[in-house]
């Protein structure tokens, strides 16, 4: 097992290690209004790392159905912070020019108008706590649950607030299992974060015999110095990594990154199959990745477009 693996199953729930995702106990469903009619149920699937070129080299072709891929950026360049940004609303932006931020902002939240098909989505209601979990369950009446890969967002961080179901997932690259553990129901609608891990380095499939995953000694060699809760992926200085940075190597990691994208596309038929008809579906990346551009590997501290640049697809499949 890698020292990465090692690093990640330390962080799990011992009980869950191998063995599948437990169902979702029944929340309590506290005062919380009755929904609006006609509201959508909401999934936001985030492909970790996973940089605009490779969704569109991948030409996936479930995930295209739901609309066009736009070339999007996140606003921050690693895990913890791009996924506090989606949770107060504000998804991967187009860099919009000659546009206050504010106006953008707002103009922004107001799409989710179409996402949940409510019409009095007001921006007000997400004050003062400015949480898009509790605007949902509170004002809403939503369900609201997050499954996630990256032990950086595990149940004990900040992230979780205002959640009826969230967890960290046995594996770190298996969105299958989080398709499986999604349930839907009938009084009121369900929101989904969804935070899957094929895309992130090693870009490994769940298919795929750990013994056969790349071995980057540099990679390796940071996660060492890391604290064990903060696993980012993380910048390596060339010269602990010389070989790191070989050309060909870093053409097969985002040849990897292209292949687990088509892995999740052909993951998506179930959970297009799963979900209910009013259902709206985003599919984006938390940030991009970096593939030896200007000597960097992977994403967190660089400062380079292609850490920001990601796909962003959205609509309902049917
Ligand atoms: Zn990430």
């Amino acid at each position: 097992m890698s020292l990465v693996d090692r690093l990640l199953r330390r962080l799990r729930p011992a009980h869950t290690v191998g063995s599948p995702a437990p169902s979702p106990a029944p929340s309590p469903l506290f005062a919380r209004p009755n929904p609006p009619p006609g509201a959508s149920n909401y999934v936001i699937l985030i492909l970790d790392s996973c940089r605009f070129d490779s969704f569109v080299k991948a030409k996936p072709k479930l995930m295209t159905k739901l609309g066009s891929v736009e070339r999007r950026w996140s606003y921050a360049s690693w895990t913890a912070p791009s996924h506090y940004n989606l949770l107060i609303g504000l998804l991967p932006h187009n860099s919009p020019k000659n546009v206050y931020a504010s106006e953008y902002y707002k103009e922004d939240f107001l799409r989710f108008r179409d996402r949940l098909n409510v019409e009095e989505i007001e921006f007000g209601k997400m004050v003062p706590g400015l949480w898009l979990p509790s605007y949902l369950r509170h004002h809403l009446g939503y369900r609201t649950n997050m499954y996630v890969s990256m032990p950086v967002l595990n149940p004990s961080t900040p992230v979780n607030r205002d959640f009826d179901d969230y967890a960290l997932m046995p594996k770190h690259n298996d969105v299958g299992a989080m398709f499986r553990r999604m349930r839907f129901y009938e009084d009121r609608p369900s929101f989904f974060v969804l935070n899957t891990g094929e895309t992130h380095y090693p870009y490994a499939t769940p298919d795929e015999p750990e013994n056969s995953w790349p071995r980057i000694s540099g990679v390796n060699g940071v996660f060492k110095h890391l604290d064990d809760h903060v696993r980012a992926g993380g910048l390596v200085h060339h010269e602990e990594a010389p070989a790191f940075f070989d050309a060909d190597k870093m053409k097969e990691l985002h040849a990897r990154q292209v292949d687990a994208v088509r892995w999740v596309d052909r993951a998506c038929e179930e959970l297009f199959d799963l979900v209910p008809n009013n259902t709206w579906i985003t599919i984006t990346a938390d940030h991009g990745e970096l593939f030896g551009e200007k000597g960097y590997f992977g994403h967190g501290p660089i400062s380079h477009e292609k850490c920001l640049e990601v796909p962003f697809v959205e609509g309902r499949i049917r």
